[in-house]
């Protein structure tokens, strides 16, 4: 079985209608979209997926950040799926984002920058269950 991720697309590219531009990347990048959905955070669900973040002064500026607007949820599948998405999205601030990567092309700056990408396998197989429950996700 292939290695997953769980990506977001941040309510600043949803609004700013950047979904179908960011699904050509993740298709280009030969990810497999396994679980896909709309939704509008709520501050207790956007507290919790970000505690890992509780005491860092950027938390509540990204959680009225966060639940600003509709997100697309995604649950991404791939050989080395973690870092190659990580490698996809580019430096969580864009300023420092390789060429050609998303937050590069898509992103405002490092607070709204387009999407999300887990940092390790433990970390993606907890928020892709954190979004999803079983039913909602391609196996194969
Ligand atoms: N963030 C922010 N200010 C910062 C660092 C991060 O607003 O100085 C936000 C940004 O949206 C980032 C999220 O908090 O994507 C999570 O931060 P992390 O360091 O985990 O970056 P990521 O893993 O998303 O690249
Ligand atoms: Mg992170």
């Amino acid at each position: 079985m292939k290695d997953k991720t769980f990506a977001i697309i941040k309510p600043d590219a949803v609004n700013k209608g950047y979904t179908g531009k960011i699904y050509d990347r993740i298709l280009k990048a030969d990810f497999n979209i396994i679980g896909a959905k709309l939704l509008h955070m709520t501050p207790k669900i956007a507290k919790e997926f970000y505690s890992v973040h509780k005491e860092k002064p950027f938390f509540n500026d990204l959680i009225h950040f966060m639940t600003s607007g509709p997100s697309m949820v995604l649950a991404l599948q791939k050989e080395n799926a973690v870092q190659s998405w990580r490698n996809t999205i580019g430096a969580t601030n864009p300023e420092k984002a390789a060429k050609d990567t998303i937050r590069k092309d898509f992103a405002s700056n490092v607070q709204e920058n387009a999407v999300h990408g887990s940092d390790s396998d433990e970390n993606a197989q907890k928020e892709i269950a954190f979004f999803f429950i079983d039913s909602e996700l391609l196996s194969n």
